[in-house]
């Protein structure tokens, strides 16, 4: 006996789950598709880190699941008691359970619903923002996983998503943020109300431009809070997007490349205007 086993959810509380077939599993593999994971406002979060960070955060969760080979992991057992002491339905599932919920081979151990969280722009105080991102229509889960990563790690204080975009709480997103969807304030609005928002926010607005005409590095990005808005992959900023902009700038480029990766551009972006902020002991 290790001193773990303590931990281990005792028979009663968890429920067995064997076929795919069952119908609360039917119900987390329905959450792959938006039209479900919008009328129940919940999405799936895989992986024991993911899931920790989220409850670390104090997210809501409903049900989590575990692999029946991950019984004896010491970290998975207390986790699932956590989800359970906060109400969660605990679920021990075999493998094939597991592939099916996620859609893919090898999947992680732990898996989790956690009730979606979506912030108010309307509501939103200014004086506590630092920088803030604007994605005008994403499409990409990938490129949007991948900029709420980057805007974590540099200390941004949210993101707006203006327009129909990608959700960020679809399975290849939430992958893709490797935690950070769960770090970082998420708005959502139309582009009307966003140009209305926009109006109320005193700050400097960056948009970026194939046609900008300030290299981005020659802006002044000490004054705090800043916007930086960001166009779609393949239309870029909108007219009405780019004419709400005190400054549009371009990031040089040599070679071939028309342009840059919309993710990549916005890591370049954020980078420079944390500039100041970011040390390496910045985390102590
Ligand atoms: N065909 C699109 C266009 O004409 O704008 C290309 C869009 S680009 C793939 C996606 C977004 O990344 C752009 O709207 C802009 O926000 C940013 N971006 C990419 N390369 C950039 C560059 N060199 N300078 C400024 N922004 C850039």
């Amino acid at each position: 006996m290790t001193q773990h086993t303590h931990n281990k959810p005792k028979s009663g509380q968890v429920k067995e789950i064997t076929s795919a077939a069952n119908p609360v599993i039917k119900d987390l593999r329905a959450l792959s598709q938006k039209k479900y994971r919008d009328r129940e406002g919940i999405f799936l979060a895989e992986g024991l880190k993911l899931v920790t960070d989220a409850l670390d955060l104090d997210w809501v969760i409903r049900t989590f699941v575990f692999a029946r080979t991950a019984l004896d992991n010491p970290l998975v057992a207390k986790t699932a008691a956590r989800a359970r002491a906060a109400g969660a339905l605990v679920i021990e599932a075999n493998n094939k359970v597991m592939e099916a919920i996620t859609r893919r081979d090898n999947p992680q151990n732990v898996i989790a619903v956690f009730e979606q969280r979506w912030c108010k722009a309307e509501t939103m105080d200014f004086a506590r923002q630092t920088l803030l991102l604007g994605l005008d229509r994403v499409r990409d889960p990938g490129n949007l996983g991948t900029i709420i990563r980057t805007a974590d790690a540099v200390g941004a204080s949210g993101i707006l998503l203006i327009g129909d975009t990608t959700d960020p709480f679809s399975l290849e997103a939430v992958r893709a943020t490797r935690g950070s969807v769960f770090a970082v304030p998420l708005y959502r609005l139309g582009e009307q109300k966003f140009l209305d928002w926009r109006r109320s926010f005193s700050g400097m607005v960056v948009g970026t431009h194939l046609q900008g005409a300030v290299d981005y590095r020659q802006i002044d990005y000490k004054k705090e809070p800043m916007l930086l808005l960001m166009g779609n992959e393949q239309q870029g900023l909108s007219d009405n997007l780019a004419a709400a902009c005190d400054r549009l700038a371009r990031i040089p480029q040599a070679g071939q490349a028309d342009s840059l990766n919309l993710a990549v551009a916005t890591g370049v972006m954020l980078y420079e205007m944390r500039r100041n902020h970011l040390t390496l002991d910045v985390r102590s």
